[in-house]
C-alpha cells in the first residue's frame, strides 16, 4: 500500500510500505477515505533530524472498515468510522474518567508498528474503545467536518471547556490556524456573547467570522494586549482559548484574562517555561492539554451530523495522496490552511 513517511525536516515522501494488516484480536482494519495534515504535523516538518527509516505521518481520519480482530464487537466490515487522533481502550481508569488521552493501554499513530493515517489503511490497535461508527455513507458532503472531529474540532472544544467557556462570557481566541477557528466555533456553540479572534491573515480571520468572531485583533504582542483591554472596559476577556503554542502567543494569552478569567491551553508548547505569574497573580485558572477527542467525538457528533456546525470548512485545499509532500509545503509556507487528502 501507499502511505506518508517523513525523513527529515522538509523530507516528505509518498512510498510502498507494507500493507497494514490485523495484528490484535483488538484490531481493526481500517480503509482510508479522508485524512488531514495537521498543524502539529509541521513541527517535525521544521525540525525533524534525517532518519534512514523514516516516521509514518496522519492521525487524522475516517475510513471503512476492511476486516476485524475476533474480539471486536461494534463495528462490522463496511462501516464508516472515524478515529480519535490517538488510540484508547474505552475501559480502563483514564477512559472511564473521560480523559482517553491519558489511556493506560493507548498509544498514538505512526509509532511503535502502528500505521499513520496519510495512508491507503490503517491498523486501529483498541478498535472498540478507539473508532466510533458513523451514520453516513462515505459520499456525504459531511466528510470534511467529520474528518476535524479527529483532531481539530475536538481540540477546539477542549481549549473552550479548559477556558470554561459558556453562556454571556468573553472570549480571546489566540490563532487563527485552523484549531483557532475551531475554537471559535465551539465558543459560540456554548453560548459565548463576546468572540474576540486574534490574527492576521486576512481570508482565515474572514472565516472565524463567518464561525462567530464577533472583533478581530490583527496586533501581536502588547499590542494585542492593549487592544483587548480596549474592547473590554480594560478588564480583559473571561475565557481565552490558546491556539498556537509558541512563547509569544502564551504569554498574550495570560494578559489579556481578566482576573479571575480562565485559560485554555491546547497549543504545542513552544516553551515550557512560561510565565506562570501573571496568572497567579490575576487568579487565572490554567486548564488544557491534549484532548480527549474520543470523548468529544459523541459530543459534537450531532452538531456536525445537522450541519450546525461547519468545522470542515477549514479545509482550503483537498487533493489525492501523492500531492501530501506539497500540502506539507504549502501548509508551512501558510498558502494553505489546512489540507485534506481524498482517496
Ligand atoms: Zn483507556
Amino acid at each position: 500500500m501507499r502511505a506518508t513517511v517523513m525523513y527529515g525536516a522538509g523530507d516528505v515522501r509518498v512510498e510502498t510500505v507494507p500493507d497494514a494488516r490485523l495484528v490484535e484480536h483488538t484490531d481493526a482494519l481500517v480503509l482510508v477515505t479522508r485524512s488531514a495534515i495537521c498543524g502539529s504535523d509541521l513541527w517535525p516538518y521544521k525540525s525533524m533530524k534525517p532518519t534512514e527509516t523514516g516516521r509514518r505521518m496522519g492521525h487524522e481520519f475516517i475510513g471503512v472498515v476492511e476486516d476485524v480482530g475476533n474480539d471486536v464487537r461494534t463495528m462490522k466490515k463496511g462501516d464508516l468510522v472515524v478515529t480519535p487522533f490517538a488510540w484508547s481502550d474505552g475501559t480502563c481508569f483514564f477512559c472511564k474518567l473521560g480523559l482517553h488521552i491519558s489511556c493506560l493501554h493507548g498509544g498514538r499513530y505512526g509509532l511503535d508498528g502502528v500505521d499513520g493515517g496519510q495512508g491507503e489503511a490503517v491498523r486501529v490497535p483498541q478498535a472498540d474503545g478507539t473508532l466510533v461508527v458513523l451514520p453516513v455513507n462515505e459520499e456525504g458532503t459531511l466528510l470534511p467536518s467529520l474528518v476535524t472531529l479527529s483532531d481539530v474540532m475536538s481540540t477546539g472544544h477542549h481549549a473552550a471547556l479548559a477556558a470554561k467557556v459558556g453562556p454571556g462570557r468573553s472570549v480571546g481566541v489566540i490563532g487563527d490556524g485552523a484549531v483557532g477557528l475551531c475554537g471559535v466555533i465551539a465558543s459560540r456553540r456554548l453560548g459565548a456573547e463576546r468572540i474576540i479572534l486574534l490574527g492576521r491573515h486576512p481570508e482565515r480571520v474572514a472565516l472565524g467570522k463567518e464561525f462567530g468572531a464577533t472583533d478581530v485583533v490583527s496586533e501581536r504582542g502588547d499590542e494585542a494586549v492593549e487592544r483587548v483591554r480596549e474592547l473590554t472596559d480594560g478588564l480583559g476577556v473571561d475565557s481565552v482559548l490558546e491556539c498556537v503554542g509558541l512563547r509569544e502567543a502564551v504569554v498574550t494569552a495570560l494578559e489579556i484574562a481578566r482576573a479571575g478569567g480562565a485559560v485554555g491551553w491546547v497549543g504545542v508548547p513552544e516553551d515550557e517555561n512560561v510565565r506562570a505569574g501573571v496568572a497567579f497573580w490575576k487568579n487565572v485558572s490554567i486548564g488544557g492539554g491534549p484532548a480527549s477527542a474520543r470523548a468529544y467525538i459523541e459530543e459534537l457528533l450531532p452538531d456536525v451530523l445537522d450541519g450546525r456546525i461547519e468545522p470542515g470548512r477549514v479545509f482550503d485545499r483537498t487533493g489525492p495522496l501523492d500531492e501530501v509532500p506539497d500540502g506539507y509545503r504549502l501548509m508551512n509556507e501558510r498558502e494553505v490552511l489546512k489540507f485534506q487528502i481524498a482517496f
